[in-house]
């Protein structure tokens, strides 16, 4: 059966990872979120004190890039691939509120984005690959045979990952969620470098009332039409 190449961006907390993990799974295709590449890249920042309350040394950062390794490796127990940081698996740590708060100003780095974006084109070399993320159908695969942009409101984003932060354990307020999610819908969007934008063949869903379930049978009836 013929490999595509399916790409799907939208707003942090669109939901774009849990089809697009259920997508692979169901399709035998790999999955890659990059949202965890930009964070690992971030909790490296992070780390080295590159980056933090009140700076950020964005040269440091660049000048060390060399230094990063990202890979991938699948968990079979969760189902799907955690990222790893220079070899150790940093899945953990990359999901915090800490992290969410310093990535979109990493995320507007040209040096960043085009370390990734290299890295994320040689990932999809033999296609049969499902990609989320902001830049997908626009600069990573501006051909991706079928390009998904998924939307639903903040507020209901919000929700989805406050309640996800809870069930891990962390400690914080639906506030500060809410910001985090609406102050990075600002960045991503605005910033100079492949801000998030729907490309022109790209499919818009509005989850905000879908099902995982509905979702992934759309997109499965969309991807029926390309293979
Ligand atoms: O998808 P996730 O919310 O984990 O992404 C974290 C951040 O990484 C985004 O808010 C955005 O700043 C950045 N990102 C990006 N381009 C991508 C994926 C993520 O700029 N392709």
């Amino acid at each position: 059966m013929k490999k595509i190449i399916i790409a799907i961006d939208g707003f942090s907390s669109t939901g774009k990872s849990t089809i697009a993990k259920q997508l692979a799974n169901k399709l035998n295709y790999i999955y890659v979120d990059t949202g965890a590449m930009y964070r690992a890249v971030t909790y490296f920042a992070l780390e080295h004190n590159f980056i933090g309350d009140s700076f950020f040394y964005s040269e440091k950062l660049i000048e060390h890039l060399n230094q990063i390794t990202i890979t991938f490796k699948f968990n079979t127990v969760k189902g799907f691939a955690e990222v790893y940081l220079n070899g150790k698996n940093i899945e953990a740590e990359i999901r915090t509120l800490r992290v969410s708060q310093y990535v979109s100003p990493v995320a507007t780095l040209s040096a960043v984005r085009r370390k990734l974006v290299e890295q994320q084109q040689l990932m999809g070399k033999d296609k049969g690959i499902v990609m989320d993320g902001r830049d997908i159908g626009t600069v990573v695969f501006p051909h991706a045979e079928l390009k998904i942009y998924m939307i639903a409101s903040a507020e209901t984003r919000a929700k989805r990952r406050y309640k996800e932060l809870v069930e891990r354990g962390d400690h914080l307020s639906y506030e500060d969620v809410l910001e985090n999610v609406t102050t990075r819908d600002r960045i991503d969007s605005t910033r100079e470098d492949s801000p998030l934008v729907k490309a022109d063949d790209a499919i818009e869903i509005d989850n905000s009332f879908l099902t995982i379930e509905a979702q992934l049978e759309t997109i499965l009836n969309l991807v029926s039409q390309h293979i």
